[in-house]
């Protein structure tokens, strides 16, 4: 037997459904061996994880590095965006390529390639979003399953962007790719009274502010949206996914859908369970833009009690990170604001502070939401996802003591304002190890540049 590259000692190993304190043994970046006192040899490195959890790297399968939007490119580009990733204790993450009109999806796929496998420093996968459908496009739907990228992504607005599908392309997407083991994400907001109501209230967008930016999109904007698209879910027999779900009314949606039959997951993101309109109120309140924005405190505490009870299955973060320099961009009109904000390192951490610490949510159930959900459902599992021997050796050791105040300068995405800003949080990541490899220390980066890879991930997903 050849020796262990790495022993962490003494943790808490927690996975979705256990906790119990091993060693955990590395070699080749797999987990190799569970067990009590393993003996490190002369080369194996040793981390001291007694007093601390040990999760599986956190998976965050809503993100946009690089994206060129609104004018501008978001902020975090591939390297550092993965470098915030390791900093915070996720592992994984999923981007987008988004289909150009006129040409095939395939075309979007290698473009972010090109863009993203040199770069990234923690593994990644891709979502194909579907902006052009027509023959082509059906016909290459089973080919991109096949590549690797079984989940795409169909937005119900920006029209004008040229990416928005109408409902005619959502049941044709949700028939062929249910043919094929792939499933539809879907950005849910009503377009056309979206767009009647953003300009309403842009006649005195001076009065409004930024405040206009939530006025203007009132829950049932993403209800309605959501129920239709459940609807043709329904008919079809496709899997459905509600992308970054922000309301109430949402989740209320998805779990009648649900008792019915319809196969359809749900994710939420940080800043809906933590934060309310009201910030849009704020003398930097159009930092806050996101798309969808954030609603009402009674949203957020449906959304909380969906991930208890099961409405609500995921936690990523749609991470679109805009500086102050570019959210500046919007110069009083909050229909200019650059929609995004950072998010990728702060999830586990909040999720931990907020919903183990907070409300009660055992570690089992926090792993499951942002580690093991999403590797099973986006196809990873048991690559990804779990502490288990065979699997890829991404850890995080976890100090459920550690306090800190977060502070944008001191973390390492390329943003200089955090929507968390002063947030005093209890539990951090102490270590991020991806493929065996210590990539983040103390919410530092030490990794390499270029050591993640592209996944190929696998269809038929289901929890
Ligand atoms: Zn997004």
């Amino acid at each position: 037997m050849t020796e262990l590259d790495l022993i962490i000692k003494n943790g808490k190993v927690v996975t979705a459904s256990d906790t119990y304190v091993a060693d955990v043994g590395v070699r080749d970046g797999k987990i190799d061996t569970i067990a009590t006192n393993l003996s490190p040899e002369a080369d194996t490195k040793v981390i001291d994880a007694k007093g601390k959890y040990v999760f599986p790297g956190g998976i965050d399968v809503h993100v946009h590095l690089q994206l060129p939007f609104s004018g501008t490119i978001s902020a975090d580009d591939f390297e550092n965006g993965t470098k915030a990733a390791a900093c915070g204790g996720v592992t994984t993450l999923i981007d987008f390529a988004i289909q150009a009109k006129g040409h095939s999806i395939m075309d979007a796929v290698e473009a972010r390639r090109a863009e993203a496998d040199p770069n990234v420093c923690v593994d990644y996968g891709l979502h194909a979003a579907i902006t052009d459908w027509n023959e082509k496009t059906q016909a290459e739907i089973k080919q991109v399953i096949d590549y690797g990228i079984p989940t795409f992504k169909m937005f119900m607005i920006y029209k004008n962007e040229g990416w928005m599908a109408d409902d005619g392309m959502l049941f044709s997407a949700l028939e062929e790719t249910a043919k094929h083991g792939g499933h539809i994400g879907v950005h849910a907001e009503s377009v056309d009274v979206l767009d009647m109501l953003i300009e309403r209230y842009a006649k005195e967008k001076e009065k409004w502010g930024a405040y206009g930016h939530t006025l203007s999109r009132p829950d049932y904007t993403e209800e309605e949206a959501i129920l239709r698209a459940l609807k043709w879910a329904e008919v079809t027999g496709g899997q459905l996914y509600i992308v970054h779900m922000s309301t109430g009314a949402g989740a209320d949606a998805v779990h009648a859908a649900k008792e019915h039959g319809v196969n359809v997951y749900a994710e939420t993101c940080p800043q809906y369970l933590l934060l309310d309109d009201e910030v849009f109120k704020g003398e930097n309140g159009h930092l806050y833009a996101t798309c969808p924005q954030v609603k009402k405190p009674h949203d957020s505490e449906r959304l909380w009690k969906g991930l208890l009870n099961g409405d609500v299955q995921i936690v990523a973060t749609d991470t679109c990170t805009f500086d102050t320099k570019q959210k500046a961009a919007w110069n009083g009109d909050f229909r200019k604001i650059p929609f995004g904000m950072p998010g990728v390192e702060t999830m586990v951490p909040l999720m931990y502070t907020e919903g183990v610490g907070k409300r009660g949510f055992t570690v089992n159930h926090l792993v499951s939401l942002v580690s093991t959900n999403p590797a099973k459902l986006f196809g990873m599992y048991p690559k990804k996802g779990t502490i288990a021997i065979g699997s890829d050796a991404d850890i995080v050791v976890f100090d459920p003591e550690k306090k800190i105040t977060l502070k944008a300068e001191n973390l390492q995405t390329n943003c200089d304002w955090s929507p968390f800003e002063g947030w005093k949080l209890v539990g951090y990541p102490a270590v991020t190890i991806s493929k065996g490899e210590i990539v983040a220390e103390d919410g530092k980066f030490v990794g390499k540049v270029g050591h993640g890879e592209f996944l190929k991930r696998a269809p038929y997903g289901k929890l």
